[in-house]
């Protein structure tokens, strides 16, 4: 009996050439029909050709979050607390400054500093957020406050977007954080953070943000109430943007964990690694105006991250110092710098630390073949 011809192969416009612009078509076609292995051979090309090397970066990061304290009651989210729960903290700008300090002494370079939508928190607070760890360690790069912490405050304070963005940009921050992007669709924020950023505010942020002279990254958590038509029309929208914009440095996507949260409640179960992988393997291709694709051993698991890395990422996340969201989630991830080497050799590559501009800090030495290669 003759073998099933693949869906793909049957495909009446496979989008398999290089240099190719993917339609939404396509890109669905990407990440649900093309065989893994020519999925994955497709976009690691696709890097190769944008990034002719072996170095994957990392960056050593911490994220110490200002407060825990969070009036948009994300669904998804296993973090936040109420002002009045016995777990609610918010810190004062010494305490964040003592623990970039702390990091910056195990080798940190940069600080992703976000936090809760708390009403007690003002522009001041972030600016003295800010002067106390820029006093503290004036060496480290800090990478704060993510759009839909942006669109909160700018609501809070009366501020037009443009000038929150500019008063963060004149007290010296050069690059910020993606967070909260989840999936870029009304529909989707509708029901899993109805009271955040839209879609629209999230990319009018970040294109706001390009404006004023900031590079920043763009997120994406999947793995939820979203249909893969609308994760192609997430990755469409940043590519069109970026288009625009031009200052996007790379993107982040994640699954969502469902530990503790009340989404968690309704969606039993966590994305398979596969899914991860055609992901970022889609992402890589369709996105080809964006310089970099984040794979993280970090939110997902070692060998999904190394998978990543052979499906058309170049970089492997931070070393996460201290991390507090996926860890309020039950995912508990401790690493060091050793350990992400090690990764990121065994998977065949080039280890290099970077810093939050993607610009390379130091390069280490190259993989080397030692013994079996079947170490687990
Ligand atoms: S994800 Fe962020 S904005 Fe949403 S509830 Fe959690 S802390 Fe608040």
């Amino acid at each position: 009996m003759a073998r099933a011809t693949p869906e793909w192969h049957s495909a009446p416009n496979p989008p398999a050439a290089l240099g190719h612009r993917y339609s939404s078509a396509e890109g669905l076609e990407l990440l649900q029909k093309m065989p893994m292995g020519e999925l994955m051979g497709l976009a690691y090309a696709a890097r190769r050709k944008r990034l002719p090397n072996d170095i994957v970066t990392f960056v050593a990061d911490t994220n110490p979050n200002y407060t825990n304290v969070c009036e948009s009651g994300c669904r998804f989210c296993a973090f936040r607390r109420q002002a009045d729960d016995e777990a609610a903290f918010t810190h004062p700008p010494e305490v964040i400054a003592e623990k970039v300090r702390q990091a910056q002494r195990r080798g940190a370079t940069t600080v992703l500093l976000q936090g809760g939508h708390n009403p007690a928190i003002g522009v001041k607070d972030w600016l003295a957020y800010l002067r106390a760890i820029q006093t503290a360690c004036p060496a480290i790069h800090i990478h704060p406050f993510s759009p839909a912490e942006m669109v909160y405050m700018a609501d809070k304070e009366g501020v037009p977007l443009r000038d929150l963005l500019q008063m963060i940009y004149d007290a010296g921050v050069r690059t910020l954080p993606g967070g909260g992007a989840e999936i870029l669709s009304e529909r989707v924020r509708a029901e899993i953070a109805p009271a955040k950023a839209t879609a629209f505010e999230w990319l009018e942020v970040s294109r706001l943000a390009h404006e004023v002279g900031f590079r920043t990254t763009a997120t994406m958590m999947f793995g939820h109430v979203e249909t893969d038509a609308e994760i192609v029309a997430h990755l469409v929208a940043l590519r069109d943007l970026q288009d625009r914009s031009g200052g996007f440095t790379s993107f982040i996507p994640w699954s969502f964990k469902p530990g503790n949260s009340p989404l968690g409640q309704q969606i039993q179960g966590q994305v398979h690694p596969a899914k991860y992988i055609r992901v970022i393997a889609t992402a890589r291709l369709m996105l080809d105006n964006f310089p970099h694709i984040q794979s993280s051993w970090f939110s997902e698991s070692v060998p999904a991250g190394q998978m990543g890395l052979l499906a058309g990422a170049d970089d492997f996340g931070g070393l996460l110092i201290e991390e507090n969201v996926h860890l309020s989630a039950g995912h508990d991830r401790a690493t060091t710098m050793a350990d992400v080497l090690t990764i990121i050799r065994r998977s065949g590559f080039t280890p290099a630390q970077r810093d939050s501009s993607y610009r390379i800090i130091k390069r280490f030495d190259p993989p080397t073949v030692v013994g079996c290669a079947v170490d687990p």
